[in-house]
């Protein structure tokens, strides 16, 4: 996949950010430490699905604390719905704990903390410091890698050669919200199956051969 050239990226970027000036992620959470658990819980679930489930979690559970108080089994019982819960519910558990013993409770504003967290991995940790922190990292989802690949944005061939390439070519401006408009645009229009190139802001950008028509 050829690269896509430095100024066709900026106009790239700058036509996301006019469609949605204002990107967020679209978990629901009031506190660095309802989105962690969050992040933790989307792995291999969809926004919606963990949203369901946390929605009754999130106005009980607002720290660690409160989530060790709660108790496993009572996580468990919110969050069956979700896949892989057990496991999922156990890490939660042992995280909480973990913040509680080293770090007051608080989230880390640190990825080599939060990845020494169970459960954590460097995409988990790259959402939490660009979304709860301000950080200008870009966490590579399956969305992310399709997006970058396709387009020539930043074709790599593992998700880190990805995050490297993006992080290494966005331009300024744009590096904040960079991570919420590429998986936004790969969710809902360069989507895996059909992209659905026709009605797509950055078709005449984009490098992808194989672009869908109408009909
Ligand atoms: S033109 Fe098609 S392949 Fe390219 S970014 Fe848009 S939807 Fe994706």
């Amino acid at each position: 996949m050829p690269l896509m050239k430095p100024a066709a990226i900026h106009a790239f970027y700058a036509r996301l950010r006019d469609a949605l000036p204002e990107p967020k992620t679209e978990l629901e959470y009031a506190t660095p430490y309802q989105l962690l658990v969050a992040v933790v819980l989307s792995a291999q679930a969809t926004d919606v699905g963990v949203n369901r489930a946390t929605r009754s979690l999130v106005e009980k559970v607002k720290t660690p604390q409160q989530m060790i108080a709660l108790g496993d089994a009572k996580l468990k019982d919110h969050v069956k719905s979700i896949g892989l819960f057990r496991n999922k519910a156990k890490n939660v558990m042992a995280l909480s704990r973990l913040l509680i013993e080293h770090h007051g409770g608080e989230v880390p504003h640190d990825r080599a903390a939060l990845e020494a967290l169970p459960g954590v991995g460097r995409k988990t940790a790259s959402v939490v410091l660009n979304v709860a922190f301000g950080e200008k990292t870009i966490a590579v989802d399956t969305h992310i890698f399709r997006v970058a690949n396709r387009t020539g944005l930043a074709p790599g061939k593992t998700p880190l050669a990805v995050e490297l390439g993006l992080e290494k070519r966005v331009p300024e401006p744009y590096v904040q919200h960079a991570h919420h408009w590429l998986i936004l645009h790969g969710r809902y229009v360069c989507k895996a199956r059909k992209p659905d190139c026709p009605s797509c802001v950055v078709r005449d950008l984009c490098r992808y051969k194989a672009k869908t028509t109408v009909g």
